[in-house]
């Protein structure tokens, strides 16, 4: 599809020339309109700028149309624009916004009050319906798979109501002022001045403080939408404009931007020039994406199956599940079969084995049930083969070394359906070792004897030893005895944030000497101090950390999604993609971000893999 939208923009864009009301063409004869047309293909070398869909009004006769001024902006600020159709078809929008890179939410008719539950009032101009629906479904769309987003006037007004604000229904009777918000002037001309918040990204963008703008409005925001700030006013305190914050690609504004810069205005073309930049980073980290392997390496979404009738081939409100996945462009997730550590006489510990036995059983069920989307997987030739059919893969570890009880014989049962990796512990000491929680009085002062065992046994089963929780002093021991390169599935650094969990710049040194690595993880807490501050910067300040001291070949991702994990800006498999246009932005070359997604990873489990013992080798293809 993006490609005929990609032919179709470039013909509008020569016969267009750039200008709005230069839609006349001199041409009558087919000879000429076929040689125009096929330089287009040259383009191929010099591509066209980002993919923009525009949001449509309704016409006559259930049309769709769209002021040229949009198109002229999105044009002139080098982007490629693409009318949506209005429409109520669910899976033909998905389709089209699947293909986009970008999308500004135009103006028009007020928003129905009841998608804020408040009655309409006297006051309220024309609502349609129709558009309403198909609007508020563009900007879902858009923000569940963290298409950058555009905002304008109406625009503005829906994304707050997305979210879950609100709106005056009438600024002349509900929020009084001796500023007109609807000026007789034309579009290109300011009427009032907006004041923008210092330090916001609408500040940075404009490079100003303070500016005038047009004004074509009657209602305005009355609640702004949590995960949201005000960043400008107007003199009487109307809300002009608001952006998500922090971690996400949504700037709206209540003025008319795309007026202005009709009339010449290069200010107001800033705003345009942003989005498109914003755009070009997310079709790139887009189409990285097809490119490399990816994979997050922790998700706890096994404690879901105890939720009847949950389906990961749904998207439903938990973390993890295919759709997210495909959103985010992730292709690869390892399920955690976790069990929490409970007493450990005999009776409790057979529970524990059965516990993790029941989940990886749960993991099959569900795979099974969703054949055609996903797969079980157990080395990187079978996520490629997956990811040639255009699947997602289950790869399966354990969490917690209690659900093997005392016998080491559940080890290679485990290899057998298909298990990984297993973390040695949990946040109290087992059998095999001593936790990393700084509550608990050490037991083993490291590996105990069983857990020795437990090590020597994985190495020979090929099996990949995880060290998340587990103890400073555990971790030496492993790191010891382990004949092969450990990893670290959910930890993140120690350095920039003081918990048990994490690990120390001398862990991760020797982790990366012995050819592991951590898979850093962006669960609040473990990741900044404050953790109602934590964001996907953090996170990305302790990728960097990571990187800065084991090495490019030694970081990863494992998210603790549906286990805890998720800050704002990363809160689901579908807001993965985020993570690599962050990373883009922050100068990662393609390779390296192969590498934290996938590469290291895949390089550990191949090697663990390869080092098994040849008669596990052969008996492990049940
Ligand atoms: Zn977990
Ligand atoms: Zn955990």
């Amino acid at each position: 599809m993006n490609k005929i939208l990609f032919t179709a923009c470039c013909v509008g864009l020569l016969l267009l020339g750039g200008t709005i009301n230069a839609q006349v063409s001199t041409i009558t004869n087919l000879e000429e309109l076929n040689q125009l047309t096929d330089s287009c293909s040259t383009l191929l070398q010099t591509r066209r700028g980002p993919c923009i869909g525009i949001s449509a009004s309704q016409s006559g006769e259930g049309g769709s149309s769209v002021p040229g001024t949009y198109i002229h902006a999105v044009l002139k600020a080098g982007g490629t624009p693409v009318i949506i159709p209005l429409m109520n078809n669910v899976a033909t929008l998905r389709e089209i916004v699947a293909g986009l890179d970008g999308l500004i939410m135009t103006g028009g008719e007020d928003v129905n009050p009841r998608f804020y539950k408040e009655q309409p009032i006297e006051q309220l101009g024309d609502v349609d319906s129709v558009r309403d629906v198909y609007d508020l479904m563009l900007i879902k769309m858009a923000a569940d798979r963290n298409i950058p987003l555009l905002g304008i006037c109406r625009g503005e007004q829906l994304i707050n109501v997305a979210f879950g604000g609100s709106l005056y229904q009438d600024i002349p009777s509900q929020h009084p002022s001796a500023i007109t918000h609807r000026q007789n002037e034309p579009k290109e001309q300011g009427t009032h001045t907006v004041t923008v918040l210092t330090g916001s990204l609408l500040a940075s963008v404009i490079g100003d403080n303070t500016f005038s703008v047009n004004s074509f409005h009657h209602q305005a925001i009355k609640k702004v939408a949590p995960n949201f700030r005000v960043v400008a006013w107007a003199p009487d305190s109307t809300v002009e404009a608001i952006e998500a914050y922090p971690g996400r690609s949504i700037l709206a504004v209540q003025w008319h931007p795309e007026g202005l810069v009709a009339g010449g205005d290069t200010t107001m073309l800033k705003i345009f020039k942003y989005m498109i930049h914003k755009s070009e980073t997310y079709r790139k980290a887009k189409e990285l994406h097809q490119r490399i392997l990816s994979v997050d390496t922790h998700c706890d979404t096994p404690l879901e199956f105890r939720r009847a009738g949950f389906n990961i081939g749904e998207r439903e409100e938990n973390q993890v599940n295919i759709p997210k996945m495909e959103e985010g462009k992730l292709d690869a997730i390892f399920l955690a079969a976790y069990v929490g550590q409970g007493p450990r006489d005999n009776e409790s510990l057979q529970k524990a084995v059965d516990r993790v036995t029941f989940l990886i059983n749960g993991i099959y069920s569900q795979v099974k049930n969703n054949s055609e989307t996903c797969g079980i997987a157990r080395t990187v030739a079978d996520l490629q083969q997956l990811k040639s059919e255009g699947k997602k893969a289950i790869f399966i570890g354990i969490e917690n070394g209690y659900g093997i009880g005392k016998d080491i014989a559940n080890l290679s049962r485990y290899k057998a359906m298909g298990v990984n990796y297993m973390t040695l512990c949990h946040t109290k000491n087992n059998d095999i070792c001593d936790t990393s929680n700084r509550s608990i009085v050490k037991e083993w002062g490291g590996l105990s004897p069983f857990g020795y065992k437990v090590v020597k046994e994985m190495n020979r089963l090929g099996m990949v030893i995880d060290i998340s929780h587990a103890g400073d002093s555990t971790f030496w021991d492993v790191i010891k005895s382990s004949k092969q390169p450990i990893v670290a599935t959910h930890s993140a650094t120690r350095a920039l944030c003081n918990r048990d969990r994490n690990l120390t710049d001398q862990q991760m040194k020797a982790l990366a000497k012995n050819g592991g690595v951590i898979q850093v993880c962006p669960l609040d807490e473990y990741i900044n101090a404050n953790k109602n501050k934590a964001s996907l910067e953090d996170f990305l300040n302790h990728i960097d950390h990571a990187v800065k001291v084991a090495g490019i070949d030694h970081v990863g991702i494992g998210s603790d999604f549906d286990g805890g994990g998720g800050v704002p800006g990363i809160n689901g498999t579908n807001d993965m993609i985020n993570i690599t246009t962050s990373l883009l932005e922050r100068g990662y070359t393609e390779e390296e971000i192969g590498k934290i997604w996938g590469g290291n990873f895949f390089r550990v489990l191949s090697t663990v893999q390869a080092g098994a013992d040849k008669s596990v080798a052969k008996s492990k293809k049940i």
